[in-house]
């Protein structure tokens, strides 16, 4: 490996200095997103919140850890519209060392206040450049600082690919933002990306996962996979052309998680929706992808690609009432594989179903106690012949379908209560699967 020199700090910066802006500038990765509060210690309080810096992840056995989120530079020769660390924006701009990064990560890990890393960057001078002084920070974090915590690593778009045989070596998880959902958003908005410069490295990061599930025992390469991020409300792509992008890329590339984060206004006005898209929607879009990936579903049969999710129902209600063909099904009889398709059975209730009734006959009774949400399942079931549902008619049943935010009102007037109990319940739903 080459020599690796240390950029020279901008004029004055102190650490604290750089840490300040590379944690804020790390916020808009929503990979790990719990950061973003802020909140003064007070009197007679226990602890302070700062806006950024600290976030939490959950590990593949389900842990919640605390990481460290941080950019290693936003000193970025890109200009992608959408980016506040974008060539052409003025903010303050920093980049850290590969020892003052190592350096922060073990003094935060030494005082408990983290138990990994999550380390970003800008396109700091190249791609390559960049993917260098990336992965030798995670290579002196692991031989000399002997870290044995969690690392999720980004890979930079364009780089070369011996970057990432060399990082996957050594870091948890990787991820490259897939960025936009169609070629034309990407040519329009971030010029100097191509969908080739950010597949290409994503096959390799699918090949480098794949191979580590061949060895036995605890994976050694990249034992958490990859990850990417996609932004939702930039572009005039609709919910179904995200979704069928989405469905490739876990068919295709092994993708572990497919992030969707909705666009925040602060890049260039001009080119891009003055207002961010409603985050019920990217709650609809994260309901969907668990259809995808755990509920049988394909996105075709979800939606249209020039269609977008209702806002007032979740996605496998709005499957189940333009499907009235498929209902009522028979709770003691259905395939599983139809019991998941049934609004208000998760994947918990239907597994205690199928277990359940393989010794005795099921009531209607019986499903409440399994976590059925019988509010919305009993117009789509039957127990043990028996309907208590309320009939086909469409109108009537999406009144029961509605989220309660939405119920007896006009979608179109709902109030900022409403809608931030609405938010509550969908982001309920789409961080837990259950739906
Ligand atoms: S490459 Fe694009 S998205 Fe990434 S930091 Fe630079 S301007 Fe932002």
């Amino acid at each position: 490996m080459k020599n690796i020199t240390i950029p020279t700090p901008l004029q004055g910066q102190t650490l604290e200095d750089k840490v300040r802006i590379l944690t804020e500038g790390a916020k808009y990765d929503v990979s790990c997103s719990s950061s973003g509060s802020a909140r003064q210690g007070k009197k007679g309080a226990l602890g302070d919140c700062s806006p950024a810096g600290i976030c939490h992840s959950f590990t593949p056995d389900g842990r919640c850890v605390s990481l460290l989120k941080i950019l290693m530079s936003n000193e970025c020769i890109y200009n992608c519209k959408y980016c506040a660390s974008r060539r052409e924006e003025d903010v303050e701009r920093a980049t850290l060392s590969v020892e003052e990064l190592c350096e922060i990560t073990v003094g935060f890990y030494r005082r408990n206040y983290i138990e990994g890393l999550f380390l970003s960057s800008a396109v700091f001078r190249s791609p390559d450049r960049t993917m260098e002084l990336l992965t030798e920070t995670v290579i002196r974090l692991r031989t000399q600082y002997n870290f044995h915590g969690y690392i999720h690593l980004k890979a930079i778009p364009g780089c070369d690919p011996q970057w990432l045989d060399l990082a996957a070596q050594y870091a948890d998880r990787m991820s490259e933002n897939i960025e936009l959902p169609s070629s034309a958003g990407l040519k329009m908005l971030a010029p100097q990306k191509t969908k080739e410069s950010i597949l290409t490295p994503m096959k390799r990061l699918a090949a480098l996962s794949a191979r580590s599930k061949e060895t036995r025992g605890r994976a050694k390469i990249l034992p958490a996979g990859h990850t990417t991020q996609m932004i939702v409300g930039a572009t005039a792509d609709a919910d179904g052309t995200i979704l069928r992008l989405s469905e490739g890329l876990y068919r295709n590339y092994a993708m572990r998680r497919v992030y969707y984060s909705a666009y925040v206004p602060v890049g260039n006005p001009s080119l891009l929706p003055v207002k961010p898209p409603d985050l019920i929607r990217e709650n609809r879009l994260y309901q969907a992808d668990w259809l995808l990936r755990f509920y049988g579903f394909q996105a075709e049969e979800l939606l249209n690609p020039a269609e977008n999710f209702d806002p007032s129902i979740d996605p496998k209600s709005q499957w189940a009432l333009t499907h009235p063909e498929r209902f009522p099904v028979e709770v003691n009889t259905a395939p599983y594989e139809m019991l998941l398709r049934v609004p208000g059975i998760g994947i918990k209730s239907a597994w205690r179903i199928a277990r359940a009734r393989e010794v005795s006959t099921l009531r209607y009774e019986d499903l409440k106690r399994m976590g059925v949400v019988l509010r919305r399942a009993a117009h789509f079931i039957t127990c043990d012949g028996k309907y208590h549902g309320c009939g086909e008619n469409r109108a009537v049943l999406k009144s029961y379908l509605l989220a309660p935010a939405f119920a007896n009102k006009d979608p179109n007037q709902i109030s900022l209560t409403d809608a931030a109990l609405l938010l509550q319940e969908t982001k309920r739903s789409a961080l837990t699967g259950q739906l």
